[in-house]
């Protein structure tokens, strides 16, 4: 793909706010269009080179990413806590982010593997796939999850032998120079990895310049992103929002269903596209597992004054506790009751959404139908398995789920009918815990090749036919 025609534009500063603070306390300034035309022609150029030197080589050059990563891992900590607003999260996305890489590192092997084979329509001829790596891969990533979800395709797709340019969040830039003085301390791969920080219009500039691009962020900005790709006929993959159900049947163990849909409503205080954010329950089991939520919900504590204690965070973006809050007011207007938690406390400058439950809710309610991003469990009754898959179902998402019950066999077969790309059987946000398994998200959760699994590296490649004529060419 042509790099599109630069047009120079002086780009002002953007300034960034602080989540705990709620103070502006950093700038910076994105590239003009010229500017990141340049680093992508130049990303490219080296690209042929890292596209030859074979996975082996690669390989060897991602493991000392892998090892840097954790050896300069407190400047990253540090600025990714800042971005956040949260440090265990932070220095877990390190943590899991080097282990990723060394995952992708020893499975790569067995997944790029050369195909051939003799035709069986036309014998006299081989067959042979050519895997071809796309030059050029634009990473665009959202604020929740800033280092993670700035890796997540960029590792497979390096590892396939494309460069790579990842554009991270105007909303959480601080972690992108100390990413970028990781990346530049192995100088082979610096040749064709860079992080540069801009805000959406940088995010469509760099559309415009590459061969493929991964987004992941809301719907909205998915579809602005899938019509800019389809104009300059690249491929997007595209990561977006979530509305994630539960369905717990009457035979589920309570106990382990409550801690596993807490742990994942709250993970990251509720700011993950699969976190659970709609549960149903069976009448029968209904008022206890709501105890059961409200009990443990009480015992989760704000991430605040210290930074180091509790397990609820700030909202990193502001703007999300004011759509939580309006969830809120829509759903108690209809006649929703607040168990415990309610609507966003500003405390200190930062917007914090205590750990809440809510009962006495349906799909007339924003809060049922619409992403919330915050540690919020709304729990409604439901008569038999049928009417759950019709719940669970009627969304415009279809990211993840879960299923309690007492048999994972009776679990499974309430899974298969949910329209979703993952499907956790008693247990919730499974997906996050193992990039094992192949997914597709249903609705508008996304589109494009899965990112998880084999599927994650191979889409990173075009498919060549070498087809060799052992006999004679047929005549006309
Ligand atoms: P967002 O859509 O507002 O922004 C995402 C990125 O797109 C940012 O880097 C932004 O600068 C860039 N951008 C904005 N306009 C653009 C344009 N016209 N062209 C190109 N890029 C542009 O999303 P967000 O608020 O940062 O993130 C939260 C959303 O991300 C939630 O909806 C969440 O569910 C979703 N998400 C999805 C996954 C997943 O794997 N499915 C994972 C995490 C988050």
């Amino acid at each position: 793909m042509q790099a599109s025609q630069p047009v120079s534009t002086v780009s002002p500063a953007i300034a960034v706010r602080n989540p705990r603070s709620g103070k502006d306390d950093y700038e910076f300034t994105p590239p003009t269009d010229s500017e990141l035309a340049a680093r992508c022609q130049a990303l490219r150029q080296e690209q042929m080179a890292w596209r030859e030197a074979g996975l082996a080589a690669r390989i060897a050059v991602m493991r000392r990413f892998a090892d840097a990563l954790e050896a300069q891992r407190e400047p990253l900590v540090q600025a990714l806590s800042i971005d956040t607003g949260r440090v265990s999260v932070a220095a877990g996305e390190i943590v899991s982010a080097a282990r990723n890489i060394r995952r992708w590192c020893e499975r790569a092997p067995a997944i790029v593997t050369t195909v051939e084979f003799d035709s069986k329509i036309m014998p006299t001829l081989r067959v042979a796939h050519q895997l071809v790596p796309y030059p050029l891969v634009g990473v665009i990533s959202p604020w929740n999850f800033p280092m993670a979800l700035s890796l997540i395709d960029s590792v497979p797709a390096l590892l396939a032998g494309c460069a790579v340019l990842v554009k991270p969040s105007e909303v959480t830039p601080r972690f992108a120079p100390p990413l970028r003085a990781i990346i530049r301390s192995v100088p082979e791969l610096a040749r064709v990895f860079d992080i540069i920080a801009g805000g959406r219009e940088t995010g469509a500039a760099l559309v415009a310049n590459v061969d493929v691009v991964c987004f992941t962020g809301s719907v909205a900005t998915g579809r602005k992103v899938a019509v800019a790709a389809a104009s300059h006929f690249i491929p997007a993959f595209l990561e977006l929002g979530g509305k994630d159900p539960v369905v717990v049947l009457a035979s589920a163990n309570l106990e382990q269903a409550s801690d596993g849909i807490l742990r994942s409503s709250c993970l990251a205080s509720g700011q993950a596209c699969l976190a659970v954010e709609r549960i149903y329950a069976h009448e029968s089991i209904h008022d206890r597992l709501v105890e059961l939520l409200v009990e443990k919900s009480k015992r989760i504590r704000l991430n605040y004054p210290d930074i180091n204690d509790g397990q609820v965070g700030p909202m990193i973006f502001d703007r999300q506790a004011d759509i939580i809050d309006a969830q809120l007011d829509d759903a108690v207007a209809k006649g929703a009751v607040i168990r415990c938690g309610g609507k966003s406390l500003s405390l200190g400058g930062g917007r914090y959404v205590p750990a809440t439950v809510v009962t006495g809710v349906d799909h007339g309610m924003t809060l049922m139908t619409e992403e919330t991003f915050g540690p919020v469990t709304p729990v409604m009754k439901f008569r038999n398995v049928d009417e759950a898959v019709a719940l669970a179902n009627d969304s415009i998402y279809g990211l993840s789920g879960a299923v309690f019950a007492g048999t994972l066999e009776e679990a499974r077969a309430v899974a298969e009918r949910i329209n979703a790309g993952g499907m956790s059987l008693n247990d919730a946000g499974l997906t996050r815990e193992t990039y094992e398994a192949e997914k597709n998200s249903f609705g508008y959760s996304g589109i494009g090749g899965s990112r998880h699994g084999d599927a994650g590296l191979l889409r990173f490649f075009r498919k060549k036919a070498l087809l060799a004529q052992r006999g004679v060419p047929a005549r006309i």
